[in-house]
């Protein structure tokens, strides 16, 4: 309590770790890690656990606005948001798919006024982090000794090689897709270690733990940022440890890294936000800025699925009873090390794309060796906001056959989202709208149904044919009226069933001074 620090960081996320972990090279400096959340423990290491991590404590539990242009097939009409509350953060929840961003997304964050942040500066970033242990790789995207893994799934299923297959006779080159050319197909590559997840804590923390110049404080949660109404430099943070309010000091910096959803909520609480919203709810105004008013999401199309004529799929139910499963998954083999039943990635440029790049993909397909019928409908389904209802007319039959899902998930929304304050109480959640499929255009649906077709094109190959490949023709309840597998009908489907990719952004938009959007600046300050 009352204690002073050359920097006080907000979050222990990937994020936050890296940062705690960097600044205490530096023995001269004292670092303060608050974290909402608690320790991981070991079922967080499974990867194929990775869907059922958001029914723990690890996960903040948050909800989406009910909105009616999307998830009418949604658990009571709702979207779930998780978001990690661990140390660690998100990265000891998530589904380990290890994708930077497309190398123009940089260039153009970098020719939008942000200096620092074009591919070329943030490459040996990646680099740095990274220690890949990957079949296929372009080898100057990618460096083995940093302290983040990143490595192909042990486990692999006969549909894999089959569907990745089948892309590549669609035409879709076989590429490292955090390599040279990111658009074509490829195995999945993943955060894990010798068949285990490999998050931020023990990549980034637990090497640190014994610094003497770092102290990691967890389950405390900051409550708000202490600035000084003169200066507007912030000098400490208020946080709640075991029911009381502490407060501690920062001679440096203050770091907010504390997600996407936390970060814009504890601005906000703070003063620093839209000046009307904030005396909504009697904050005092420190600066005037569009936090929150913003956000983006990668949406995902969980609602079409293919039925096959083989086992080819993965046994989900038959692998996890098998005594042996356990024993191979400490062997760092066999089907726990599928993260999630993630096994191929596609990026696709759909050809209702208008960006003047070829190679700035609009789609990303996510192919699952295994449908959501594939654990009986327990947990899958849910994970992506299938309502019971749904599920027993759509899916259900599929547990007794042969099935396999390939999500298509929107890479450049247009739609955007919002953050409000429920209240000026920091225990209350944030209210979130994530406004999916609102864009004047309706362009984001266009781009989700013309990934639909050309998924559609990939299971029409010889080689998927071989399998039978078909698609499930039970209409989505609601959408029986439309004609199967018209434009019409997927567009009915698609605001039907839909999952966010917990990728949300923009929540503090960076940018130069003169972009009214803007929030921070290209070194992240506040403006
Ligand atoms: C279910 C799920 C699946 C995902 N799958 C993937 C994937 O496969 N691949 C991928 O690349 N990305 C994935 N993501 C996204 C990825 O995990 C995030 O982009 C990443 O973790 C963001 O890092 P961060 O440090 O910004 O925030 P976070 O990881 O969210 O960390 C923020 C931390 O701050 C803490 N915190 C928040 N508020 C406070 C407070 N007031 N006081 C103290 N501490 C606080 C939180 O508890 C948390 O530990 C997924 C996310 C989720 C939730």
């Amino acid at each position: 309590d009352n204690a002073t620090y050359d920097f006080v960081i907000v979050g222990s996320g990937p994020s936050g770790s890296a940062l705690a972990n960097r600044l205490s090279e530096n023995p001269k400096w004292s670092i303060l890690l608050l974290e909402a959340g608690e320790e991981p423990n070991w079922v967080t290491d499974i990867p194929m656990a990775c869907g059922a991590l958001e029914y723990s404590d690890y996960n903040w539990g948050y909800t989406c606005e009910p909105q009616s242009g999307f998830c009418r097939n949604c658990e009571d009409g709702i979207m779930q948001y998780p978001h990690g509350n661990v140390l660690g953060g998100s990265s000891v929840i998530n589904y380990m798919v290890y994708t930077r961003g497309n190398k123009l997304d940089f260039d153009r964050w970098a020719a939008m006024g942000n200096p620092g942040w074009s591919h070329d500066d943030v490459l040996p970033y990646f680099l740095k982090s990274e220690s890949a242990h990957l079949a296929v790789k372009d080898d100057e995207y990618h460096n083995n000794n940093g302290p983040l893994s990143v490595s192909d799934v042990p486990y692999r299923s006969k549909l894999a090689d089959v569907y990745v297959k089948a892309s590549q006779e669609a035409g879709h080159p076989y590429v490292d897709y955090n390599g040279k050319n990111q658009i074509g197909v490829s195995y999945v590559q993943t955060t894990t270690k010798n068949g285990g997840r490999s998050d931020a804590e023990k990549s980034y923390l637990r090497p640190i733990k014994n610094r003497k110049n770092i102290k990691i404080q967890k389950a405390s949660r900051a409550t708000k940022i202490l600035i000084n109404s003169n200066s507007k430099s912030a000098y400490g943070v208020e946080y709640i440890h075991g029911g009381k309010k502490y407060r501690v000091f920062a001679t440096k910096e203050v770091i907010s890294s504390a997600g996407s959803l936390n970060s814009p909520q504890l601005l906000m609480l703070s003063g620093i936000g839209p000046k009307t919203h904030l005396k909504q709810f009697g904050i005092p105004v420190k600066s005037d800025l569009p936090v929150g008013r913003k956000m983006y999401d990668h949406a995902i199309f969980p609602g079409i699925a293919f039925q096959l004529n083989d086992s080819i799929p993965i046994n989900l139910i038959e692998e996890i009873i098998d005594p042996f499963t356990y024993p191979k998954y400490l062997k760092g083999k066999g089907l726990l090390t599928s993260i999630s039943g993630v096994e191929a990635i596609n990026y696709i440029k759909t050809n209702i794309s208008t960006d003047s790049e070829d190679s700035y993909p609009d789609i990303e397909l996510f192919m699952f060796g295994l449908s959501q019928a594939a654990d009986n409908g327990m947990i899958i389904r849910r994970a992506f906001n299938v309502d019971h209802n749904t599920y027993n007319k759509v899916f259900k039959s599929l547990e007794s056959k042969y099935a396999y899902q390939v999500f298509p998930i929107l890479l450049h929304p247009k739609s955007l989202g919002r953050i409000d304050l429920r209240s000026a109480n920091p225990l209350d959640p944030p209210k979130f709208y994530a406004n999916f499929f609102t864009d004047p255009e309706n362009k984001d649906v266009a781009t989700l149904i013309a990934g639909i077709r050309e998924l559609q094109r990939i299971n029409k190959t010889p080689t998927m044919q071989k399998y039978n490949a078909t698609v499930v023709r039970t209409p989505l309840p609601g959408c029986e009226k439309v004609e199967f597998d018209s434009d019409e009908y997927w567009e009915c489907a698609i605001r039907g069933v839909v999952s966010a990719s917990y990728h949300q952004t923009s929540t503090c938009k960076m940018g130069p001074k003169n972009d009214t959007e803007a929030v921070v600046d290209h070194k992240l300050r506040v403006h």
